[in-house]
């Protein structure tokens, strides 16, 4: 029979090699020190995670590996003092617990602790010169221990992403999103509006017309807008993607736009409703279903309302993107195609796609009327899509002279704000009947 003491568990969870108890000896830990009374001071964990480690190990073998850790370790205690809380959570990675007055002096210990590291060291007969991501969370009152370990673990993979050798703070990280680069506390607070706007009804469409070469109305396209704190569908339509909530957004909007599309035929119009869809909400399997059911709910004619798919989708050869695209186009509901010449297809890649309109982005545009290379390549678009049986849009038109340039060009309508911005229901209805 097996007898445990409390000497041999606290023996196995002792890294032999660093002196520092292990990754389960600091959940445990941290979980003690989170019941203490609240003070002044905050329970901070700093993260740590060597840079290239895997390389050392590659060129040095096991043995070096370990002697390299031995001696990390070793400077990582003499920093802080034998008394502090060190642990070793994997074979590369470290954790210190303390209790921190502000931000800035965890901060301080931490750029101290990475120049500790960062001081040359033989090893064989090589010089290294060893760096490190470091990860640094606070504890929040009433947050679970682990989650804060988590936190930290994460800031760390950020700054291992950026490069390494640097000191990264949770909340501060830089996530990439489709506009470019934000800080992970502005994404956590943009979903948070976006779910009081949806809980309290603070979303709605607004339309912007696609006007026809011979200046008739071709038709609108649907734009959602959030009505709390402004935010624009550039920051929470990414937001919406990443956390799922584009689905209950997406097919809100196509319930909304057929039951506008309802409005503009019964008022005689005919033009189509241009609805946006995303590829998550394309990609579910019931979405033909959502589809029937809000063109049943908004009793329109199916050639009144279109879907804007970006170019990547058309390329995608999953079956159930493949699936619900014939499914689409069996309705009798147009399909036009987003954004093109933003994404990594090419020209030549347009003879597979089945859309009904080509939407040529406003990339092209802005440098219209003086990139003669830009014209040729909106002319090519222009001229091909019309070959292959579409109808081609060019979005984002703001001067008189792009538009020129773009009729010019061949492109059979325009959108943008030369003729007017995305409006509410009432003003477009409004705009519609002032231009009779
Ligand atoms: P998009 O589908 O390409 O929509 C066109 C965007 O260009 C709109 O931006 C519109 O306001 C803007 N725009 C139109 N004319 C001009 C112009 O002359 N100059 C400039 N600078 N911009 C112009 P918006 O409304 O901010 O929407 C951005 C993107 O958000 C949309 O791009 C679309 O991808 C997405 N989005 C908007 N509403 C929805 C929605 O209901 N569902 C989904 N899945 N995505 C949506
Ligand atoms: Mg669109
Ligand atoms: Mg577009």
């Amino acid at each position: 029979m097996l007898h445990l003491s409390h000497q041999n568990i606290q023996a196995a969870s002792i890294d032999p090699i660093t002196g520092f108890p292990n990754r389960a000896a600091c959940f445990n830990k941290i979980s003690q020190l989170a019941k203490q009374p609240a003070s002044e001071k905050r329970l901070t964990v700093i993260w740590i995670g060597l840079d290239r480690f895997k390389r050392v190990n590659e060129s040095c073998g096991h043995q070096g590996g370990d002697l390299l850790i031995f001696q990390i370790a070793s400077r990582l205690r003499d920093r802080t003092g034998h008394h502090t809380l060190w642990f070793r959570m994997a074979g590369d990675e470290f954790v210190h617990l303390s209790w921190a007055e502000d931000p800035d002096q965890t901060e301080k210990l931490a750029s101290a602790l990475l120049d500790e590291i960062g001081v040359p060291l033989a090893l064989n007969n090589l010089t290294l010169h060893p760096t490190a991501s470091l990860g640094i969370a606070a504890f929040e009152p009433g947050e679970f221990p682990h989650a804060c370990l988590e936190r930290a673990d994460h800031a760390m993979q950020s700054a291992k992403r950026a490069g390494g050798n640097r000191i990264v703070t949770s909340g501060k990280e830089l996530v990439p999103g489709r506009l470019g680069i934000r800080l992970a506390q502005d994404e956590l607070q943009i979903e948070n509006k976006l779910h009081l706007a949806i809980d309290h009804g603070k979303l709605h469409l607004q339309y912007q017309p696609i006007v026809a070469a011979d200046g008739s109305l071709l038709s609108v396209e649907a734009l959602m807008r959030c009505n709390s704190d402004q935010i624009s569908p550039g920051e929470f339509i990414p937001i919406a993607e990443k956390t799922g909530l584009i689905i209950r957004l997406g097919e809100w909007s196509l319930l909304e736009g057929a039951t506008f599309a309802r409005r503009l035929q019964s008022a005689g119009q005919k033009s189509s409703v241009s609805i946006n869809i995303s590829r998550a909400q394309f990609s579910m399997p019931h979405f033909p279903q959502t589809l029937h059911a809000a063109l049943l709910c908004a009793n329109v004619a199916p050639e009144q309302v279109e879907l804007e798919l970006t170019e990547s989708l058309f390329m995608d050869n999953s079956s159930i993107v493949q699936i619900n695209l014939r499914a689409t186009k069996d309705t009798g509901v147009r399909i036009s195609i987003d954004d093109f010449g933003t994404g990594f297809s090419c020209l030549a890649t347009l003879k597979d796609i089945h859309a009904n309109k080509l939407k040529i982005d406003r990339a092209f545009v802005v440098a219209l009327p003086h990139d003669r290379r830009a014209f040729s390549v909106v002319s090519a678009i222009a001229r091909l899509g019309q070959d292959l049986g579409m109808l081609v849009v060019a979005e984002g038109v703001e001067s008189r002279e792009q538009a020129d340039a773009l009729l010019e060009a061949g492109v059979h309508a325009i959108q943008g704000y030369i003729f007017a911005r995305p409006m509410p229901e009432d003003a477009l209805l409004k705009w519609i009947r002032n231009r009779k």
